[in-house]
Order: structure tokens, then sequence, then C-alpha cells
């Protein structure tokens, strides 16, 4: 009985471990397919100052699934990066956001900028410099509207190579922004060996920065050391006005969360510019007297 009840597992287990590799093959032919048909799109996120002037945006991308919809990033990026395909989304993605920024630019707002996210993998293929050349050069993108956003875990195979890499970014004229920082193996070491112009820090330490001490004081120390490398800072996460205010005390020097806007199609992102986002909490002297 035992026996029977070891064999029935087995074939629950079996089943399931097939239908998991048949939906994970189906998702693989579908992003293909998607990819083909310029499935893959930019959303974008503003990026504001103290003053809440939108200066910048993040291009974040979402899969326009025929059937499921639009899809977020945590439900096919793994597979996009272990399939590889991460490489010609992203090429789409930040061609798009190229194009989409230049428009911009024309329509009356001539210093708006576009960040775009790098993925390990995309980082590690040798032509990564080749095709952001290629995609300003296609669009007509002046370089230093376009920032490239790292993570820290693109650092640790290799730092020598991929500081060589970050150079030859930089040597384009592109800025480089490092992402969610303070989650990784962030050694402060780093920050001064990289050639990066942006440090992003991560949501989970703003998320509780108007409470909890202890993320006010990483998050002031983490201000205060970057500007003293000549590094700007943006905050990420940011969702409501009282950690927008404390972050505007500290004189961090760009916000982005849901508390201005959530990632937006770009003709939304468009009907934007010239708006100020974020409302009161933007005015310092009006938050400390609350
Ligand atoms: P990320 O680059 O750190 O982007 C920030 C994520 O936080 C985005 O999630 C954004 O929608 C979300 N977010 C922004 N403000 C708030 C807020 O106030 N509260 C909360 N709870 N979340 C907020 P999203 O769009 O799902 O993207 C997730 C990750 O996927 C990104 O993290 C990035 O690592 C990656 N990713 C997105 N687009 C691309 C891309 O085009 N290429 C590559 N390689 N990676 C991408
Ligand atoms: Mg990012
Ligand atoms: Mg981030
Ligand atoms: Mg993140």
């Amino acid at each position: 009985a035992a026996k029977a009840a070891g064999r029935n597992t087995y074939q629950l287990f079996a089943q399931a471990m097939h239908a998991q590799n048949a939906e994970r093959l189906d998702l693989e032919r579908e992003m293909r397919n998607g990819v083909q048909a310029q499935q893959f799109v930019a959303y974008y996120q503003p990026k504001v100052n103290a003053d809440g002037e939108l200066l910048c945006c993040e291009a974040l991308v979402r899969w326009q699934h025929p059937a499921l919809g639009v899809l977020s990033p945590a439900r096919f990026l793994p597979l996009a990066e272990e399939t590889g395909l991460i490489v010609a989304i992203g090429r789409q993605v930040l061609l798009a956001a190229c194009h989409d920024c230049l428009r911009w630019r024309q329509s009356g707002y001539p210093d708006m900028r576009v960040a775009v996210n790098v993925s390990s993998r995309q980082f590690s293929h040798d032509d990564l410099a080749a095709t952001v050349q290629s995609c300003l050069d296609d669009s007509g993108l002046p370089p230093d509207a376009l920032e490239l956003e790292i993570t820290e875990s693109l650092l640790l195979d290799n730092l020598d190579a991929a500081i060589r890499l970050l150079q030859a970014l930089r040597a384009l004229g592109v800025k480089i922004s490092l992402d969610d920082f303070g989650t990784g193996y962030s050694s402060l070491s780093y920050l001064q060996k990289l050639p990066i112009d942006t440090l992003k820090i991560d949501r989970s330490f703003i998320q509780h920065i108007d409470s909890r001490s202890s993320d006010a004081a990483i998050t002031r120390a983490i201000i205060t050391l970057a500007h003293g490398l000549g590094v700007r800072v943006v905050a990420e996460g940011v969702e409501t006005a009282g950690q927008c205010a404390v972050l505007v005390e500290m004189q961090c020097d760009l916000m982005q969360g849901f508390w201005f806007s959530r990632p937006v199609p770009a003709q939304t992102l468009a009907a934007m510019l010239g708006q100020r986002l974020g409302g009161q909490c933007l005015l310092p002297e009006e938050s400390a007297a609350e």
C-alpha cells in the first residue's frame, strides 16, 4: 500500500512537472512570437525634483499579451533572462525609449531625459555598447538624454570587466545609474570605483523612512556620501507625502514612486509633461510646520 501510495505521489508529481514544463514552453513560444509582433512596450514612470518638476522618466517594460492583457516584468522577465530573449526585448525597449524621449524633447521639453534598465544578461552580451550606439543613431536622441540603470549584481562576476564596459558606455555620452542601491552586496568601496552618475536608493529604505529612524539615518548617510563623490541620488518607491517631505529635507535630487505617478503608457506621459507632480509635500517649510 505504501508502495502504491508512493507511486501515486510520484505520478502526481510527474504530471505536475509535465504541466509546468508545458506551461513554460507555451510561455516561451508566446514570448518569441510576442517579440516578433512587437508586443513588448515601454511604460514610463516620472522622476521629479523637489519642485515636482518632471525631469526624467524610467522605461519599464510591459507585455501586451493578446489574451492575458498587460503583464508586468515579474511574470515574464525570469524566463526572458533564462532564454536570452531579454536581449531582443531589451533592445526594443531601448529603441522605443529613445524615440519617445526625442518626441517629448521636440514637443517643448528639450531637457527631458529617459532611463532604461539593463539586466545582467544584456550587460554580459558583448555588443551592449554597439546596441546603445545604434539606438541613439536610429532615433537621433542626444546621448546625454539617455541613462542606463544597472544593478550591483552585474558587478559580481568580474568587477574590472564591468568597469571597462561602463567606461565604454559613458564614452558614448550616456549616463549610468546604480539601481536598487543598498539591497545587494553593496560595498561602499564600489561607489568610489564605479563610473556612475546616479545612485537609486532602494524602495525598502524609503518605505519606512518617516517612521523608522534607522532607515532615515541610512538614507541620509547614503545621500551625503553620494553627494561627496559627485553622484546624484534618486529615491525609488516614494508612496506618501510624508516620505516625500523627508527626502526633500535630506536634499535627495530626484524622487520616483506611486505618490507622483504609476508607470504609464507613452501618450499618458506626454500629457503629464510640464505638470507639477506630488502636490504640497514638496514644500519643505510647510511640511516642517505640520
Ligand atoms: P526597477 O528598475 O527597480 O523598477 C522599479 C519597480 O518598482 C517597477 O516595477 C515599478 O513599477 C515599481 N514601483 C515604482 N514606484 C513604486 C512605488 O511607489 N511603490 C511600489 N510598491 N512599487 C513601485 P516593474 O515595472 O514591475 O519592474 C520590476 C523590475 O523589472 C524593475 O525594477 C527592473 O529591474 C525590471 N525591468 C523593468 N523593465 C525592464 C526592462 O526594460 N529591461 C530590463 N532588463 N529590466 C526591466
Ligand atoms: Mg530601474
Ligand atoms: Mg529600482
Ligand atoms: Mg527593483
